[in-house]
């Protein structure tokens, strides 16, 4: 025989019921021989505890009271065919007059006791199981509801009752024997004491009661049938990309479901363990899906983890003391108390220095914990040797779990780096002696992110999802929308990275979409579904957000953003920018951020400040970190002024060759913002820094290329005229460097910490003489590349390659 239970979701509806039938008919008729438990239809239990509790203090029930019935009554028009309605809606309409009479005497004694919520919210299973045997009486006749509390035998701890095992043993064994052709619907849930007083399992306690069938009858199975494909990895509600887990031994399903993973009840496992009878957790709305078998091996797996689960909701007791804490005596003599009490002792933890004992408790249970230490120690307290007891709430408690754990090295490691990164502050940390769970207690507004990246890190052949801001939607901000577009696909396959842009902001608008704002349509909802644009807001809205995996992308080419850099590093989010301003400033400021980078974990990366999407910033740093030294740099990163000197040639007059570079947009509207060399050098200077080298701008030798009567101009047309004049001037440049066999180039250098920029002539020899259009060139000359310089060359301006720059920078975020 087999046992079949399903959850308050599975019976929750006219629907839902139709598919329990549908499987328990199935199982029926293939001679599986199954006992079906049933909880209560979904959100009963709770509507049945408001209900208690709104009577004790004297508020109207009605209305629910209607709901519920009205819940059931639906079930029954729809799924009994009219002529056996009557009677079925008579003995529920019964049951819930009961229930009314109890509620009523709750409302005139204003006390709901233990005992009575208990008799109260057995209701919801009673009129559950009744109806749905109803239901399939019409199809298999042999169908027949059992109230479980006649069977099931507890101690008289109301809420939360124990199991009397052999009792209960001699019950269902002799049912067993009188309905050995029934086809039994059972209340799950539900018990009673030695009086007969109604008790309950505790919440979830429907999984406890099929087990516990399950082990007296010797099933062959005890399947739990509810709303998802088994235990997954972690609380989909929560994380997205949880998936489920084919496999799991008891031990496993236990910690997991102790820590939170509601799909099971955790006493569930131990019946079926004492059996060996497999547990198979299964969906009701996808009965083809194999789901996921709890037994006795923990079989193998390719993480070294089985899942995270989680507790939203705990406090923390904080006991120091050099006197007292941490003797086992103490220990001992605490945790009975606690255990006495009746206080569940989520999880413990001890300071090395053994003066200090950390333990969770549920919230609700802290103010009665801390009273109950204050009796129980009132000398120590009082010489001193113990501190008060101090209580930290709004935390929650996040559990690795997996029997592989202890075999594989680094787990910790893992865990720890997966929430520095994301800057969850650790507030303790618990290893189960059993070495298959690791718990951390973080604080509770930090959970969400914490689960998804620590599901990130250890199921990493899963995609990891980077969630994006990104300031500045011009030229090359849009253009990486349309990149990201076309390449989402190809990432989430080829190198499973998903990227979200999560917020857009330029300077008129910005627009928030925790679920990925459609890049298709990206300007429409920025338009329509955004707000005016606050750099301050945006900033931190993305913080409040508190997203894992996140990065701040800086598109514009204004000063104000970098302000905020610090700012952002300090929410350990990355950053990545073609904005060159921040690294540009004073050389302080440059250090500060990259350290303040490193000191939280996150990255700095702004390869398009140089060369656009050519590969130099990297090139150094890669350079640099595999030990080589740097001898020299030698760069051409003016893409205009490269256009002109590379033209200049032949009867060309640089008058024209400028003209013609302006026409073509390659220049600023003002010629001389290019020719002046300024954002060469600044190009320089953040080579030169991140070099090593603490130089700043002044420190830079900036030659010039124009004359001084055109950089004394006043207007851009009077530049020309000055240009004009100074032919001679460049043809003689000219001139001289083609009678040696030469070229002039205004190049950057970089040696001995000094750098400078200056117009040269150079031959054939050199790697920049042969220098076409508008490309950038560096070679790299070290230790290692003496002999022939590593050179870099290419196109170093225009919006798809430095937004494509921008693009490589962000897919290597994290990586
Ligand atoms: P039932 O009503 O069938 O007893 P529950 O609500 O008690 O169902 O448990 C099922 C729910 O547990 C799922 O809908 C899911 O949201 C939640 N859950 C939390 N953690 C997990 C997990 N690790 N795996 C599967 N489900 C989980
Ligand atoms: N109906 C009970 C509850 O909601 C028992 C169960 O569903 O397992 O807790
Ligand atoms: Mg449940």
């Amino acid at each position: 025989m087999k046992i079949l239970k399903f959850g308050g979701t599975s019976v929750g509806s006219v629907e839902s019921i139709k598919a329990v039938l549908s499987i328990v008919k199935e199982s029926y008729d293939a001679g599986e021989k199954p006992l079906v438990v049933l909880s209560a239809m979904s959100g009963i239990t709770n509507l049945l505890t408001k209900m208690a509790e709104d009577a004790a203090e004297g508020k109207p029930f009605a209305e629910d009271l209607k709901l519920m019935e009205e819940k059931h009554f639906e079930v029954v028009k729809k799924l009994i065919a009219v002529k056996f309605q009557n009677p079925v809606l008579t003995r529920l309409k019964l049951l819930i007059n009961e229930l009314e009479d109890l509620l009523q005497g709750v409302t005139a004694l204003k006390e709901l006791s233990n005992q009575s919520k208990d008799l109260i919210i057995s209701y919801g299973e009673r009129c559950s199981n009744y109806l749905v045997s109803k239901v399939m009486e019409q199809e298999i006749p042999e169908s027949e509801y059992i109230n479980a509390s006649y069977y099931i035998k507890t101690d008289s701890n109301f809420g939360n009752a124990h199991l009397n095992e052999p009792l209960t043993n001699q019950l269902i064994q002799a049912l067993s024997q009188t309905h050995a052709d029934k086809l039994l619907f059972v209340t799950g849930f539900i018990g009673s004491n030695e009086k007969g007083r109604i008790t309950t399992l505790g919440r979830g306690g429907s999984d406890y009661t099929a087990a516990i069938f399950g082990s007296v009858l010797n099933a062959t199975a005890i399947e739990i049938w509810t709303d998802v494909n088994g235990m997954l990895t972690a609380d989909p509600r929560i994380v997205k990309k949880a998936f489920s887990l084919p496999l799991l031994s008891y031990t496993e399903a236990m910690e997991l479901s102790y820590f939170g993973a509601k799909v099971i009840y955790p006493p569930t496992m131990v019946p079926a363990f004492m059996k060996k009878i497999p547990i198979i957790i299964r969906n009701t709305f996808q009965p083809k899906f194999s789901g996921t078998v709890i037994q006795f091996e923990s079989g193998k797996s390719a993480y070294p983890i089985k899942g995270i689960s989680s507790i939203s909701e705990v406090s923390v007791i904080n006991l120091t003391g050099s006197g007292m804490v941490g003797k086992s005596g103490f220990s001992g003599r605490l945790f009975t108390l606690l255990a006495r009490e009746q206080i569940n002792v989520i999880l413990i933890t001890q300071s090395s220095s053994e003066h200090s004992i950390t333990f969770a408790v549920n919230p609700n249970d802290s103010q009665k914990a801390v009273e109950l230490i204050q009796n129980e120690f009132e000398l120590e307290l009082l010489a001193n040797k113990l501190s008060m007891p101090v209580v930290e709430g709004d935390l929650s408690i996040l559990a690795i779990v997996g029997e592989n754990m202890k075999r594989t090295p680094g787990m910790s490691g893992k865990l720890f780096h997966a929430l520095g990164r994301n800057g969850i502050n650790v507030r303790a940390i618990a290893q189960g002696s059993s070495e298959f769970n690791i718990s951390v207690i973080i604080n509770k507004e930090d959970l969400s992110k914490a689960l998804n990246a620590v599901h990130d890190a250890f199921f990493a052949e899963l995609k990891k999802t980077l969630h994006v801001f990104n300031i500045g939607t011009g030229n090359i901000g849009s253009t990486l929308f349309s990149q990201l577009n076309k390449q989402h696909d190809f990432l989430e396959e080829q190198n499973d990275i998903e990227i979200k842009v999560v917020g857009i902001s330029n300077s008129r608008r910005m627009y928030f979409n925790e679920d990925g704002i459609d890049l298709n349509s990206w300007k429409e909802e920025l338009e329509n579904d955004g707000e005016v644009a606050d750099l301050a807001t945006f900033i931190s809205k993305m913080q409040e957000m508190n997203l894992p995996n996140c990065v701040f992308i800086d598109n514009t080419a204004s000063k104000l953003p970098s302000t905020y850099y610090e700012n952002i590093f300090q929410s350990n989010i990355s950053i990545v920018t073609c904005n060159k301003i921040a690294n540009s400033g004073d050389y302080s400021q440059y250090r500060l951020l990259h350290e303040t980078a490193r000191k939280h974990g996150v990255d700095f990366f702004y390869e398009t400040n140089v060369g656009a999407g050519l590969p130099i910033v990297r090139v150094l740093k890669d350079l640099m970190m595999s030990g080589d030294r740097l001898l020299k740099i030698e760069a051409i990163l003016s893409g205009t002024i490269s256009y002109i000197f590379n033209n200049f040639k032949g009867d060309a007059s640089f008058y024209d060759v400028v003209k013609k570079a302006q026409e073509l947009g390659f220049t600023e509207p003002d010629p001389r913002d290019d020719l002046g060399g300024i954002d060469f050098m600044r190009k320089m200077l953040i080579l030169g820094r991140d070099a090593g080298y603490p130089i700043e701008s002044s420190d830079v030798e900036l030659g010039n290329i124009l004359p001084e009567s055109c950089l004394q101009a006043n207007s851009v047309d009077e530049f020309y005229a000055e240009l004009l004049k100074a032919d001679d001037y460049f043809n003689n440049l000219k001139r001289e460097a083609e009678e040696q066999g030469k070229v002039i180039r205004y190049i950057g250098s970089l040696e001995n910490g000094k750098v400078s920029i200056s117009l040269q002539m150079v031959d054939e020899s050199h790697p920049f003489y042969a220098l076409s259009g508008s490309d950038n060139i560096i070679s790299f000359t070290t230790e290692r590349y003496k002999e022939r310089p590593l050179v870099v060359k290419g196109p170093g301006a225009g919006a798809e390659v430095t937004a494509a720059g921008v693009f490589a920078d962000l897919v290597n975020v994290g990586a």
